[in-house]
Protein backbone atom coordinates (compact mmCIF):
# COMPACT_ATOMS: atom_id res chain seq x y z
CA UNK A 1 0.00 0.00 0.00
CA UNK A 2 1.40 3.32 -0.98
CA UNK A 3 1.64 6.35 2.26
CA UNK A 4 -1.20 7.46 3.77
CA UNK A 5 -2.08 11.50 2.90
CA UNK A 6 -1.25 13.44 6.13
CA UNK A 7 -4.08 15.48 5.49
CA UNK A 8 -6.63 13.87 3.26
CA UNK A 9 -8.55 10.82 2.75
CA UNK A 10 -6.78 7.48 1.97
CA UNK A 11 -3.15 7.65 -0.04
CA UNK A 12 -1.52 10.41 -0.72
CA UNK A 13 -0.62 9.43 -4.54
CA UNK A 14 -4.71 9.83 -5.33
CA UNK A 15 -4.83 13.04 -4.54
CA UNK A 16 -5.14 14.22 -8.50
CA UNK A 17 -2.69 16.67 -10.42
CA UNK A 18 -3.66 20.44 -10.85
CA UNK A 19 -4.99 19.94 -14.18
CA UNK A 20 -7.44 17.19 -13.45
CA UNK A 21 -8.78 18.97 -9.91
CA UNK A 22 -9.25 22.03 -12.61
CA UNK A 23 -11.09 20.00 -14.70
CA UNK A 24 -13.60 19.02 -11.92
CA UNK A 25 -13.74 22.12 -10.65
CA UNK A 26 -15.56 23.48 -13.61
CA UNK A 27 -17.71 20.05 -13.63
CA UNK A 28 -18.54 21.00 -9.91
CA UNK A 29 -18.85 24.65 -11.01
CA UNK A 30 -21.11 24.03 -13.57
CA UNK A 31 -23.15 21.98 -11.30
CA UNK A 32 -23.92 24.25 -8.95
CA UNK A 33 -24.59 27.43 -11.09
CA UNK A 34 -21.23 29.16 -10.08
CA UNK A 35 -18.96 31.18 -11.35
CA UNK A 36 -15.25 29.21 -11.48
CA UNK A 37 -14.01 27.85 -8.53
CA UNK A 38 -10.30 28.61 -7.18
CA UNK A 39 -7.57 25.77 -7.15
CA UNK A 40 -5.33 25.50 -4.01
CA UNK A 41 -2.39 23.26 -2.95
CA UNK A 42 -2.20 21.84 0.30
CA UNK A 43 0.01 22.62 2.73
CA UNK A 44 3.30 20.62 2.35
CA UNK A 45 4.07 17.98 5.33
CA UNK A 46 7.38 19.70 6.05
CA UNK A 47 5.14 23.44 6.31
CA UNK A 48 2.82 22.21 8.53
CA UNK A 49 2.86 24.09 12.37
CA UNK A 50 2.68 21.72 15.30
CA UNK A 51 2.78 23.11 18.92
CA UNK A 52 6.00 22.26 20.85
CA UNK A 53 5.41 19.21 23.01
CA UNK A 54 4.72 19.06 26.86
CA UNK A 55 5.73 15.58 27.17
CA UNK A 56 9.39 13.76 26.90
CA UNK A 57 8.99 9.82 25.89
CA UNK A 58 10.11 8.36 28.90
CA UNK A 59 11.81 4.43 28.83
CA UNK A 60 9.56 1.47 30.59
CA UNK A 61 6.39 2.23 28.34
CA UNK A 62 6.84 0.14 24.93
CA UNK A 63 7.27 1.97 21.84
CA UNK A 64 6.68 5.72 22.36
CA UNK A 65 7.47 8.84 19.82
CA UNK A 66 7.68 12.85 20.14
CA UNK A 67 8.34 12.51 16.31
CA UNK A 68 7.13 15.49 14.48
CA UNK A 69 5.57 13.54 11.71
CA UNK A 70 3.87 11.07 13.71
CA UNK A 71 2.41 13.61 15.55
CA UNK A 72 0.77 15.39 12.49
CA UNK A 73 -0.73 11.77 11.40
CA UNK A 74 -2.59 11.47 15.14
CA UNK A 75 -3.57 15.17 15.16
CA UNK A 76 -6.80 14.49 13.36
CA UNK A 77 -9.78 12.24 12.22
CA UNK A 78 -11.23 12.37 8.81
CA UNK A 79 -14.35 14.95 8.96
CA UNK A 80 -14.44 17.72 6.57
CA UNK A 81 -13.06 19.94 9.26
CA UNK A 82 -10.31 17.97 10.19
CA UNK A 83 -9.39 17.73 5.69
CA UNK A 84 -10.09 21.42 5.93
CA UNK A 85 -7.31 22.24 8.58
CA UNK A 86 -5.00 19.31 7.57
CA UNK A 87 -5.13 21.18 4.15
CA UNK A 88 -4.02 24.73 5.87
CA UNK A 89 -1.10 23.16 7.68
CA UNK A 90 -2.84 23.93 10.95
CA UNK A 91 -2.06 20.90 13.19
CA UNK A 92 -2.43 23.07 16.75
CA UNK A 93 -4.33 20.24 18.34
CA UNK A 94 -1.04 17.52 17.84
CA UNK A 95 -0.97 15.24 20.91
CA UNK A 96 2.41 15.20 22.83
CA UNK A 97 3.61 11.84 21.84
CA UNK A 98 2.38 8.63 20.06
CA UNK A 99 2.62 5.54 21.68
CA UNK A 100 2.46 2.17 19.42
CA UNK A 101 1.68 -1.19 22.92
CA UNK A 102 2.70 -3.98 21.34
CA UNK A 103 0.18 -5.76 24.36
CA UNK A 104 -1.83 -5.07 26.99
CA UNK A 105 1.16 -5.43 29.30
CA UNK A 106 2.12 -1.81 28.07
CA UNK A 107 -1.33 -0.71 27.29
CA UNK A 108 -1.56 -1.01 31.09
CA UNK A 109 1.60 0.64 32.04
CA UNK A 110 0.89 3.47 29.74
CA UNK A 111 -2.47 3.93 31.44
CA UNK A 112 -0.88 3.43 35.07
CA UNK A 113 1.66 5.88 34.08
CA UNK A 114 -1.19 8.31 32.64
CA UNK A 115 -3.00 8.12 35.60
CA UNK A 116 -0.57 9.43 38.18
CA UNK A 117 0.88 11.99 35.59
CA UNK A 118 -2.11 13.69 34.66
CA UNK A 119 -1.61 12.95 31.08
CA UNK A 120 -4.77 12.38 29.00
CA UNK A 121 -4.38 9.24 26.84
CA UNK A 122 -7.02 9.20 22.81
CA UNK A 123 -6.93 5.48 21.69
CA UNK A 124 -6.72 5.74 17.82
CA UNK A 125 -6.76 2.97 15.25
CA UNK A 126 -7.15 3.78 11.54
CA UNK A 127 -8.27 7.40 12.72
CA UNK A 128 -10.98 7.24 10.23
CA UNK A 129 -13.46 9.54 12.57
CA UNK A 130 -15.69 12.15 11.53
CA UNK A 131 -17.07 13.12 14.86
CA UNK A 132 -13.66 14.57 16.34
CA UNK A 133 -13.12 11.81 18.27
CA UNK A 134 -9.03 11.11 17.87
CA UNK A 135 -8.50 14.81 18.16
CA UNK A 136 -6.66 15.96 21.64
CA UNK A 137 -9.50 19.04 22.29
CA UNK A 138 -9.79 18.11 26.05
CA UNK A 139 -9.67 21.11 27.88
CA UNK A 140 -7.19 22.53 30.67
CA UNK A 141 -6.08 20.58 33.60
CA UNK A 142 -3.97 17.46 31.93
CA UNK A 143 -0.18 17.80 31.61
CA UNK A 144 -0.05 16.42 27.69
CA UNK A 145 -1.61 14.17 25.64
CA UNK A 146 -0.49 10.69 24.34
CA UNK A 147 -2.20 9.33 20.76
CA UNK A 148 -2.01 5.44 21.52
CA UNK A 149 -2.24 3.41 18.53
CA UNK A 150 -3.33 0.09 18.22
CA UNK A 151 -1.55 -0.96 14.85
CA UNK A 152 0.60 -3.45 16.76
CA UNK A 153 -1.98 -5.33 18.19
CA UNK A 154 -3.35 -6.42 15.06
CA UNK A 155 -3.71 -9.91 14.16
CA UNK A 156 -6.06 -13.03 13.94
CA UNK A 157 -4.78 -15.14 16.88
CA UNK A 158 -7.39 -17.62 16.43
CA UNK A 159 -10.24 -18.80 14.58
CA UNK A 160 -12.87 -21.33 15.83
CA UNK A 161 -14.49 -22.90 12.59
CA UNK A 162 -17.05 -25.16 14.38
CA UNK A 163 -18.34 -22.13 16.36
CA UNK A 164 -17.56 -19.33 13.51
CA UNK A 165 -15.46 -17.29 15.63
CA UNK A 166 -12.87 -15.82 15.06
CA UNK A 167 -10.32 -13.65 18.03
CA UNK A 168 -9.07 -10.94 16.00
CA UNK A 169 -6.49 -7.94 17.62
CA UNK A 170 -8.06 -4.52 17.56
CA UNK A 171 -5.60 -2.55 15.49
CA UNK A 172 -6.18 -4.63 12.74
CA UNK A 173 -7.41 -3.10 9.46
CA UNK A 174 -10.53 -4.09 7.72
CA UNK A 175 -8.83 -4.96 4.61
CA UNK A 176 -5.80 -7.36 6.24
CA UNK A 177 -9.31 -9.34 8.18
CA UNK A 178 -10.07 -10.33 5.35
CA UNK A 179 -7.17 -11.19 3.85
CA UNK A 180 -6.79 -13.87 7.11
CA UNK A 181 -9.78 -14.82 6.83
CA UNK A 182 -10.25 -15.76 3.22
CA UNK A 183 -7.90 -19.16 3.34
CA UNK A 184 -10.53 -20.31 6.12
CA UNK A 185 -13.42 -19.76 3.42
CA UNK A 186 -14.48 -17.31 6.06
CA UNK A 187 -15.63 -13.26 6.16
CA UNK A 188 -16.43 -11.03 9.08
CA UNK A 189 -18.49 -9.20 6.28
CA UNK A 190 -18.58 -5.74 7.89
CA UNK A 191 -17.70 -3.04 5.27
CA UNK A 192 -18.09 0.41 6.27
CA UNK A 193 -17.58 3.00 3.83
CA UNK A 194 -14.23 3.26 5.69
CA UNK A 195 -13.60 -0.49 5.18
CA UNK A 196 -9.91 0.28 3.92
CA UNK A 197 -8.58 2.72 6.58
CA UNK A 198 -10.44 1.97 9.85
CA UNK A 199 -10.14 -0.83 12.17
CA UNK A 200 -12.04 -3.46 14.18
CA UNK A 201 -11.21 -1.33 17.27
CA UNK A 202 -11.88 1.43 16.20
CA UNK A 203 -15.44 -0.09 14.63
CA UNK A 204 -16.00 -1.02 18.43
CA UNK A 205 -15.90 1.47 20.02
CA UNK A 206 -17.86 3.62 17.33
CA UNK A 207 -20.45 0.92 17.07
CA UNK A 208 -19.52 0.90 13.16
CA UNK A 209 -22.42 -0.09 10.83
CA UNK A 210 -21.33 -1.72 7.62
CA UNK A 211 -22.42 -1.40 4.00
CA UNK A 212 -25.36 -4.11 4.07
CA UNK A 213 -28.45 -2.96 4.64
CA UNK A 214 -30.14 -5.09 6.73
CA UNK A 215 -29.69 -7.59 9.45
CA UNK A 216 -26.04 -8.18 10.75
CA UNK A 217 -24.68 -5.46 9.27
CA UNK A 218 -23.68 -3.22 12.51
CA UNK A 219 -20.67 -4.41 14.39
CA UNK A 220 -22.79 -4.70 17.64
CA UNK A 221 -24.22 -7.76 16.34
CA UNK A 222 -20.83 -9.15 15.35
CA UNK A 223 -19.27 -9.04 18.71
CA UNK A 224 -19.26 -12.51 20.63
CA UNK A 225 -16.90 -11.37 23.37
CA UNK A 226 -14.26 -8.62 23.79
CA UNK A 227 -11.22 -7.45 26.34
CA UNK A 228 -10.86 -3.83 27.50
CA UNK A 229 -7.85 -2.50 29.54
CA UNK A 230 -9.27 0.06 31.84
CA UNK A 231 -6.71 2.26 34.45
CA UNK A 232 -8.75 -0.27 36.99
CA UNK A 233 -7.42 -3.12 34.77
CA UNK A 234 -9.31 -5.94 32.40
CA UNK A 235 -12.51 -5.72 31.48
CA UNK A 236 -13.31 -9.10 29.51
CA UNK A 237 -16.62 -10.68 28.98
CA UNK A 238 -17.25 -14.67 28.19
CA UNK A 239 -17.80 -15.98 24.79
CA UNK A 240 -21.44 -16.67 24.67
CA UNK A 241 -23.69 -17.40 21.03
CA UNK A 242 -26.37 -15.12 23.93
CA UNK A 243 -27.03 -14.50 27.16
CA UNK A 244 -29.81 -13.10 29.20
CA UNK A 245 -27.86 -12.60 32.38
CA UNK A 246 -28.42 -8.94 32.97
CA UNK A 247 -27.41 -6.08 31.13
CA UNK A 248 -25.05 -6.70 28.32
CA UNK A 249 -21.46 -6.69 29.22
CA UNK A 250 -20.41 -5.64 25.38
CA UNK A 251 -22.83 -3.10 24.96
CA UNK A 252 -20.71 -1.19 27.40
CA UNK A 253 -17.80 -1.67 25.43
CA UNK A 254 -19.76 -1.09 21.92
CA UNK A 255 -19.82 2.85 21.37
CA UNK A 256 -17.24 3.30 24.20
CA UNK A 257 -15.51 5.67 22.04
CA UNK A 258 -12.22 5.34 24.08
CA UNK A 259 -13.60 7.08 26.94
CA UNK A 260 -14.14 3.74 29.23
CA UNK A 261 -11.16 2.19 28.15
CA UNK A 262 -8.60 0.35 25.13
CA UNK A 263 -10.01 -2.25 23.74
CA UNK A 264 -6.99 -4.97 22.35
CA UNK A 265 -9.03 -7.44 21.39
CA UNK A 266 -12.20 -9.23 20.38
CA UNK A 267 -13.97 -12.78 19.26
CA UNK A 268 -16.26 -11.98 16.36
CA UNK A 269 -18.78 -14.01 14.65
CA UNK A 270 -17.07 -14.65 11.29
CA UNK A 271 -19.56 -16.59 8.55
CA UNK A 272 -19.11 -18.66 5.32
CA UNK A 273 -17.91 -16.23 2.82
CA UNK A 274 -21.24 -15.70 0.10
CA UNK A 275 -21.12 -17.31 -3.27
CA UNK A 276 -24.55 -16.99 -4.36
CA UNK A 277 -26.02 -13.43 -5.62
CA UNK A 278 -28.55 -11.61 -7.23
CA UNK A 279 -29.11 -7.99 -7.31
CA UNK A 280 -31.93 -5.49 -9.51
CA UNK A 281 -31.86 -1.68 -9.75
CA UNK A 282 -35.31 -0.27 -9.54
CA UNK A 283 -36.28 3.13 -11.11
CA UNK A 284 -39.48 5.26 -9.67
CA UNK A 285 -40.82 8.56 -10.74
CA UNK A 286 -42.31 9.50 -7.38
CA UNK A 287 -40.19 9.90 -4.43
CA UNK A 288 -42.56 8.95 -1.85
CA UNK A 289 -43.66 5.57 -3.96
CA UNK A 290 -40.12 4.47 -3.81
CA UNK A 291 -39.98 4.94 0.20
CA UNK A 292 -43.08 2.85 0.58
CA UNK A 293 -41.56 0.30 -1.67
CA UNK A 294 -38.93 0.04 0.71
CA UNK A 295 -40.67 0.04 3.72
CA UNK A 296 -42.64 -2.89 2.50
CA UNK A 297 -39.29 -4.51 1.54
CA UNK A 298 -37.65 -3.54 4.56
CA UNK A 299 -41.03 -5.39 6.40
CA UNK A 300 -41.11 -8.54 4.11
CA UNK A 301 -39.09 -10.51 5.85
CA UNK A 302 -36.91 -11.00 3.25
CA UNK A 303 -33.77 -8.94 4.14
CA UNK A 304 -32.31 -8.15 1.43
CA UNK A 305 -28.50 -7.58 1.48
CA UNK A 306 -28.77 -4.40 -0.20
CA UNK A 307 -32.12 -1.92 -0.33
CA UNK A 308 -30.59 0.94 -0.71
CA UNK A 309 -32.67 4.01 -1.97
CA UNK A 310 -31.01 6.60 -3.68
CA UNK A 311 -33.30 10.09 -4.51
CA UNK A 312 -32.91 11.37 -8.00
CA UNK A 313 -29.90 14.03 -6.99
CA UNK A 314 -28.21 11.26 -5.35
CA UNK A 315 -28.54 8.99 -7.95
CA UNK A 316 -27.31 11.44 -10.89
CA UNK A 317 -24.36 12.70 -8.24
CA UNK A 318 -23.32 9.01 -8.16
CA UNK A 319 -23.48 8.71 -12.08
CA UNK A 320 -26.10 5.76 -11.68
CA UNK A 321 -28.95 7.93 -13.51
CA UNK A 322 -29.48 11.06 -14.73
CA UNK A 323 -32.90 10.90 -16.22
CA UNK A 324 -34.31 12.51 -12.30
CA UNK A 325 -35.73 8.90 -11.06
CA UNK A 326 -34.95 7.81 -8.03
CA UNK A 327 -33.28 4.41 -7.78
CA UNK A 328 -33.59 1.31 -5.38
CA UNK A 329 -30.49 -0.87 -5.36
CA UNK A 330 -31.75 -4.25 -4.42
CA UNK A 331 -29.26 -7.25 -3.34
CA UNK A 332 -29.52 -10.92 -2.00
CA UNK A 333 -26.51 -12.98 -1.33
CA UNK A 334 -26.27 -16.56 0.63
CA UNK A 335 -23.43 -18.97 1.36
CA UNK A 336 -25.65 -21.52 0.97
CA UNK A 337 -28.39 -21.16 -1.51
CA UNK A 338 -29.73 -19.20 -4.55
CA UNK A 339 -31.41 -16.14 -3.65
CA UNK A 340 -33.09 -15.52 -6.94
CA UNK A 341 -36.49 -16.16 -5.73
CA UNK A 342 -35.81 -13.63 -3.21
CA UNK A 343 -35.28 -11.17 -5.89
CA UNK A 344 -37.91 -12.08 -7.30
CA UNK A 345 -40.46 -11.13 -4.83
CA UNK A 346 -38.62 -7.76 -4.18
CA UNK A 347 -38.98 -7.00 -7.77
CA UNK A 348 -42.59 -7.63 -7.48
CA UNK A 349 -43.31 -5.35 -4.54
CA UNK A 350 -41.05 -2.98 -6.31
CA UNK A 351 -43.64 -3.11 -9.15
CA UNK A 352 -46.63 -3.05 -6.66
CA UNK A 353 -45.73 0.55 -5.86
CA UNK A 354 -44.90 1.73 -9.84
CA UNK A 355 -41.24 0.31 -9.59
CA UNK A 356 -39.30 0.04 -13.27
CA UNK A 357 -36.81 -2.77 -12.77
CA UNK A 358 -33.56 -3.35 -15.07
CA UNK A 359 -32.48 -6.49 -15.46
CA UNK A 360 -31.58 -8.96 -12.48
CA UNK A 361 -28.27 -9.82 -12.00
CA UNK A 362 -27.06 -13.67 -10.71
CA UNK A 363 -23.93 -14.68 -9.64
CA UNK A 364 -21.89 -17.46 -8.58
CA UNK A 365 -18.78 -16.80 -7.03
CA UNK A 366 -17.07 -18.41 -10.60
CA UNK A 367 -18.87 -15.80 -12.64
CA UNK A 368 -19.19 -12.28 -12.77
CA UNK A 369 -22.08 -10.57 -14.40
CA UNK A 370 -22.35 -7.50 -16.68
CA UNK A 371 -21.94 -4.24 -15.64
CA UNK A 372 -25.00 -2.84 -13.65
CA UNK A 373 -26.46 0.55 -11.74
CA UNK A 374 -25.66 -1.37 -8.83
CA UNK A 375 -21.56 -1.77 -9.55
CA UNK A 376 -21.74 1.95 -11.02
CA UNK A 377 -23.10 2.59 -7.36
CA UNK A 378 -20.57 0.15 -5.51
CA UNK A 379 -17.32 2.02 -7.48
CA UNK A 380 -18.80 5.49 -6.63
CA UNK A 381 -19.94 4.44 -2.96
CA UNK A 382 -15.68 3.39 -2.51
CA UNK A 383 -14.35 6.15 -4.25
CA UNK A 384 -16.17 9.21 -2.99
CA UNK A 385 -14.50 10.22 0.29
CA UNK A 386 -11.30 10.94 -2.27
CA UNK A 387 -13.68 13.61 -4.13
CA UNK A 388 -14.06 15.16 -0.62
CA UNK A 389 -10.02 15.86 -0.65
CA UNK A 390 -10.92 17.27 -4.36
CA UNK A 391 -13.48 19.64 -3.19
CA UNK A 392 -11.60 20.88 -0.04
CA UNK A 393 -8.70 22.34 -2.82
CA UNK A 394 -11.59 23.92 -4.42
CA UNK A 395 -12.95 25.68 -1.82
CA UNK A 396 -16.35 23.68 -1.95
CA UNK A 397 -17.82 22.27 1.03
CA UNK A 398 -19.05 18.44 0.61
CA UNK A 399 -20.06 16.49 3.66
CA UNK A 400 -22.24 14.09 4.90
CA UNK A 401 -24.84 13.41 7.52
CA UNK A 402 -26.94 10.81 8.74
CA UNK A 403 -29.96 9.96 11.29
CA UNK A 404 -32.31 6.93 11.69
CA UNK A 405 -35.66 7.25 12.16
CA UNK A 406 -39.12 5.74 12.24
CA UNK A 407 -41.43 5.31 8.80
CA UNK A 408 -43.96 7.19 10.42
CA UNK A 409 -41.98 10.45 10.57
CA UNK A 410 -39.49 9.93 7.83
CA UNK A 411 -41.44 12.57 5.27
CA UNK A 412 -41.68 15.22 7.12
CA UNK A 413 -37.59 14.94 8.63
CA UNK A 414 -36.67 14.55 4.97
CA UNK A 415 -38.17 18.01 3.94
CA UNK A 416 -37.39 19.77 7.59
CA UNK A 417 -33.91 18.75 7.22
CA UNK A 418 -33.35 19.25 3.40
CA UNK A 419 -35.07 22.74 3.99
CA UNK A 420 -32.88 23.55 6.92
CA UNK A 421 -29.60 22.81 5.20
CA UNK A 422 -30.70 25.05 2.08
CA UNK A 423 -31.67 27.89 4.30
CA UNK A 424 -28.16 27.81 5.97
CA UNK A 425 -26.71 27.75 2.17
CA UNK A 426 -28.92 31.16 1.26
CA UNK A 427 -27.86 32.60 5.00
CA UNK A 428 -24.50 31.98 2.81
CA UNK A 429 -25.88 33.87 -0.33
CA UNK A 430 -24.45 30.44 -1.67
CA UNK A 431 -26.79 27.54 -3.57
CA UNK A 432 -26.02 24.04 -3.38
CA UNK A 433 -27.12 20.59 -3.84
CA UNK A 434 -28.33 18.78 -0.65
CA UNK A 435 -29.04 14.87 -1.56
CA UNK A 436 -30.34 11.66 0.40
CA UNK A 437 -29.94 7.96 0.33
CA UNK A 438 -31.03 5.48 2.68
CA UNK A 439 -28.04 3.51 4.35
CA UNK A 440 -30.07 0.74 6.20
CA UNK A 441 -33.60 -0.14 6.33
CA UNK A 442 -35.50 -1.60 9.35
CA UNK A 443 -39.23 -2.70 9.44
CA UNK A 444 -39.86 0.30 11.95
CA UNK A 445 -37.52 3.06 9.77
CA UNK A 446 -34.95 4.38 7.19
CA UNK A 447 -31.26 5.11 8.62
CA UNK A 448 -31.28 8.46 5.57
CA UNK A 449 -27.35 9.53 5.03
CA UNK A 450 -27.59 13.23 3.11
CA UNK A 451 -25.00 14.36 1.45
CA UNK A 452 -24.32 18.30 0.07
CA UNK A 453 -22.02 20.42 -1.80
CA UNK A 454 -21.94 24.14 -1.70
CA UNK A 455 -19.22 26.35 -2.63
CA UNK A 456 -17.65 27.89 0.55
CA UNK A 457 -16.93 31.50 1.36
CA UNK A 458 -13.25 32.04 1.07
CA UNK A 459 -11.41 31.75 4.63
CA UNK A 460 -14.80 31.29 6.09
CA UNK A 461 -15.39 27.90 4.90
CA UNK A 462 -15.12 26.51 8.61
CA UNK A 463 -17.85 28.57 10.00
CA UNK A 464 -20.23 28.00 7.29
CA UNK A 465 -19.64 24.15 7.68
CA UNK A 466 -20.19 24.70 11.36
CA UNK A 467 -23.64 26.85 10.77
CA UNK A 468 -24.77 23.88 7.75
CA UNK A 469 -23.62 21.16 10.78
CA UNK A 470 -26.12 23.19 13.38
CA UNK A 471 -28.85 23.72 10.86
CA UNK A 472 -28.92 19.80 10.30
CA UNK A 473 -28.82 18.55 13.44
CA UNK A 474 -31.07 21.38 14.87
CA UNK A 475 -33.92 20.29 12.33
CA UNK A 476 -33.07 16.20 13.06
CA UNK A 477 -33.33 16.57 16.76
CA UNK A 478 -36.39 18.52 15.94
CA UNK A 479 -38.06 15.53 13.90
CA UNK A 480 -37.53 12.77 16.40
CA UNK A 481 -34.57 11.85 14.33
CA UNK A 482 -31.19 11.04 16.19
CA UNK A 483 -27.70 12.74 16.15
CA UNK A 484 -26.07 9.61 14.49
CA UNK A 485 -27.16 6.65 13.34
CA UNK A 486 -23.48 5.07 12.94
CA UNK A 487 -20.99 7.96 12.34
CA UNK A 488 -20.78 8.06 16.46
CA UNK A 489 -20.55 11.31 19.08
CA UNK A 490 -17.36 11.95 19.52
CA UNK A 491 -17.42 15.97 20.19
CA UNK A 492 -18.86 16.78 17.09
CA UNK A 493 -22.30 15.17 18.08
CA UNK A 494 -21.89 15.94 22.11
CA UNK A 495 -24.41 19.28 22.07
CA UNK A 496 -27.34 17.12 20.36
CA UNK A 497 -26.36 13.47 22.37
CA UNK A 498 -26.77 15.38 25.35
CA UNK A 499 -30.37 15.82 24.71
CA UNK A 500 -30.87 12.86 23.47
CA UNK A 501 -29.80 10.49 26.29
CA UNK A 502 -32.28 9.88 28.94
CA UNK A 503 -31.09 11.95 32.06
CA UNK A 504 -30.16 8.72 34.34
CA UNK A 505 -28.29 7.05 31.39
CA UNK A 506 -26.23 10.66 31.49
CA UNK A 507 -25.55 10.35 35.14
CA UNK A 508 -25.07 5.87 34.68
CA UNK A 509 -22.61 6.43 32.35
CA UNK A 510 -20.68 9.24 34.08
CA UNK A 511 -20.82 6.75 36.70
CA UNK A 512 -19.43 4.11 35.17
CA UNK A 513 -16.34 6.21 33.76
CA UNK A 514 -15.82 7.63 37.28
CA UNK A 515 -15.63 3.39 38.31
CA UNK A 516 -13.06 2.61 35.29
CA UNK A 517 -11.52 5.64 34.47
CA UNK A 518 -10.96 7.54 37.75
CA UNK A 519 -8.65 9.76 36.88
CA UNK A 520 -10.76 10.93 34.00
CA UNK A 521 -7.38 10.54 31.40
CA UNK A 522 -9.36 8.53 28.46
CA UNK A 523 -10.45 10.49 25.89
CA UNK A 524 -11.95 13.53 28.01
CA UNK A 525 -14.58 15.42 26.19
CA UNK A 526 -15.56 12.84 24.19
CA UNK A 527 -18.77 11.24 24.38
CA UNK A 528 -19.23 12.70 28.04
C1 LIG B 1 -14.83 8.39 4.19
C2 LIG B 1 -15.40 7.83 5.45
C3 LIG B 1 -16.38 6.85 5.36
C4 LIG B 1 -16.94 6.33 6.53
N1 LIG B 1 -17.88 5.35 6.42
C5 LIG B 1 -18.40 4.80 7.54
C6 LIG B 1 -19.37 3.77 7.44
O1 LIG B 1 -19.73 3.31 6.36
N2 LIG B 1 -19.85 3.26 8.60
C7 LIG B 1 -19.45 3.72 9.81
O2 LIG B 1 -19.92 3.22 10.83
N3 LIG B 1 -18.55 4.72 9.92
C8 LIG B 1 -18.00 5.25 8.83
N4 LIG B 1 -17.06 6.25 8.94
C9 LIG B 1 -16.64 6.71 10.26
C10 LIG B 1 -15.42 5.93 10.82
O3 LIG B 1 -14.74 5.28 9.78
C11 LIG B 1 -15.91 4.91 11.84
O4 LIG B 1 -16.34 5.60 13.00
C12 LIG B 1 -14.86 3.85 12.22
O5 LIG B 1 -15.48 2.88 13.03
C13 LIG B 1 -13.66 4.42 12.96
O6 LIG B 1 -12.68 3.41 13.02
P1 LIG B 1 -11.14 3.80 13.21
O7 LIG B 1 -10.38 2.53 13.40
O8 LIG B 1 -10.69 4.68 12.14
O9 LIG B 1 -11.21 4.56 14.60
P2 LIG B 1 -10.60 5.98 14.98
O10 LIG B 1 -11.06 7.01 14.06
O11 LIG B 1 -9.14 5.85 15.19
O12 LIG B 1 -11.29 6.19 16.40
C14 LIG B 1 -12.68 6.41 16.50
C15 LIG B 1 -13.08 6.46 17.97
O13 LIG B 1 -12.87 5.19 18.57
C16 LIG B 1 -11.89 5.25 19.60
N5 LIG B 1 -11.06 4.05 19.43
C17 LIG B 1 -10.40 3.64 18.31
N6 LIG B 1 -9.79 2.47 18.55
C18 LIG B 1 -10.06 2.15 19.84
C19 LIG B 1 -9.69 1.06 20.69
N7 LIG B 1 -8.94 0.04 20.26
N8 LIG B 1 -10.13 1.07 21.97
C20 LIG B 1 -10.90 2.07 22.44
N9 LIG B 1 -11.27 3.12 21.68
C21 LIG B 1 -10.85 3.15 20.40
C22 LIG B 1 -11.14 6.55 19.39
O14 LIG B 1 -10.62 7.05 20.58
C23 LIG B 1 -12.23 7.44 18.80
O15 LIG B 1 -13.04 7.96 19.80
C24 LIG B 1 -16.49 6.79 7.79
C25 LIG B 1 -15.48 7.76 7.86
C26 LIG B 1 -14.94 8.27 6.70
C27 LIG B 1 -13.86 9.30 6.79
Amino acid sequence: MGERSHWGWGLAERFPDRSARAALGAQVAAMLGTSELELLDPTPLADAAIPKARLEPRSGLGEVTGDREARIRHTYGRSYRDLVRGFRGDFAPAPDLVAYPRNEAEVERILDWASDARVAVIPFGGGTSVVGGVEAAIGHGFAGVVSLDLARIASVAEVDARSLAARIGAGMLGPAIETALKPHGLTLRHFPQSFEFSTLGGWIATRAGGHFATLYTHIDDLVESVRMVTPRGLFETRRLPASGAGPSPERLVLGSEGALGVITEAWVRVRPRPCFRSSVSVRFREYERAVAATRMLAQSGLHPSNARLLDAREAALNFVTGDGSHVLIVAFESADHEVGSSLDRAIEIAREHGGEPEAPVHRTESTRGSASASESWRKAFVDAPYLQNTMVSLGVIADTFETAVTWDRFETLHSNVIRAVKDAFAAMDRKGLVTCRFTHVYPDGPAPYFTYVVPGRKGRELDDWTAIKRAAGDAIAASGGTITHHHAVGRTHLPWYRTERPTLFGEALRAVKQSLDPAGILNPGCLL
